[in-house]
């Protein structure tokens, strides 16, 4: 059999298993061996490690995981692929592959049962459909994880690490920029997939922080207040915040918190750092709803 990761051995599985790709599973192979080389030296495997692969695909990426790391969990929701994986990891005894949807997977417990709840390491070519909702459970349910070194389509990269004024900036940007350090590490075109996306892709690290680089007192508070104020973000942020179910802020509570931080009243959410939304937080927050008096 050729090797997996070149356009002739991916399409000689395929044919073996008669697959047909599923669109509304994001499935788009990898078929360079050069830059799969590349995801597995950036992603800094060790033979320590357990990973955890989101969509193993065909096994691709999993065989050159396999061969780094000590142990890895690939997660796939196509169960036609199963008996693929069966087949190319047949050689691996190190990799448990498990078919289920991954946002419906406890991740936690899985990382209890595995590795003994020890941090783990991600590595994955992500279904770009999903990659928003994987990264926040990733993030803010403090699954124990490392790092996270993930193929995603490039403007997602971009919103990841850009910063307050750009029409890219929102809570995705904030929440990688919370909770790890985010670094670009390969821009991928399409012809390195099979079938090719319409869309330019980049491998991004996100190294997760032992402590954030802002303190704040209620990170759920916090993280509440920035989805209230990207929910609307064409709006003034007294708006966007005081007309948000569930923080229960009145008009003036807000304004008189912009105040105490130094911020116009007239600001938009899409203006404030990393620093402001923990300030404003702090400030109106359940702790620290005695630092506004009327
Ligand atoms: N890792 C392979 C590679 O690089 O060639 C495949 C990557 S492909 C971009 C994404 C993979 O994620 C597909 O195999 C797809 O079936 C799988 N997938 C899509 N949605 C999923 C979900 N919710 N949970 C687990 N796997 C999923």
């Amino acid at each position: 059999m050729a090797a997996l990761g070149t356009p002739s051995g991916t399409i000689e599985i395929l044919k073996k298993y008669n697959f047909n790709f599923q669109k509304k599973y994001g499935q788009n192979f990898l078929i360079d061996t050069h830059i799969l080389e590349k995801i597995i030296e950036v992603s800094g495997i060790t033979g320590e490690d357990c990973v955890l692969e989101i969509g193993p695909g065909i096994g691709t990426m999993t065989q050159y995981l396999a061969r780094k790391a000590k142990h890895v969990i690939a997660v796939e929701i196509d169960q036609a692929l199963i008996p693929i994986l069966e087949d190319t990891l047949s050689g691996h005894t190190n990799v448990t592959v498990i078919n289920e949807d991954i946002l419906k997977l406890d991740m936690k417990q899985m990382i209890e049962e595995k590795n003994g709840g020890k941090p783990i390491k991600v590595t994955a070519n992500l279904p770009y459909y999903i990659t928003t909702p994987i990264i926040m459970e990733l993030l803010e349910s403090h699954v124990p994880v490392e790092s996270i070194t993930v193929m995603v389509q490039k403007e997602v990269a971009d919103r990841m690490q850009t910063g307050p004024g750009s029409k890219d900036y929102g809570a995705l940007s904030l929440a990688v920029q919370y909770y790890t350090k985010p670094e670009v590490m390969i821009q991928v075109p399409p012809t390195c997939f099979m079938p090719k996306p319409k869309v330019g892709s980049t491998v991004i690290r996100l190294t997760r922080y032992s402590m954030p680089p802002v303190k704040v007192r209620e990170e759920k508070h916090m993280f509440a207040l920035i989805r209230a104020s990207f929910n609307q973000r064409r709006k003034m942020l007294v708006n966007s915040l005081a007309n948000a179910p569930g923080l229960g802020l009145a008009k003036e509570e807000v304004e008189k918190a912009l105040e105490i931080m130094g911020l116009p009243v007239t600001i938009r959410g899409e203006k404030l750092s990393l620093e402001d939304f923990a300030g404003l937080s702090d400030l109106l927050g359940n702790g620290g709803k005695n630092h506004i008096s009327f």
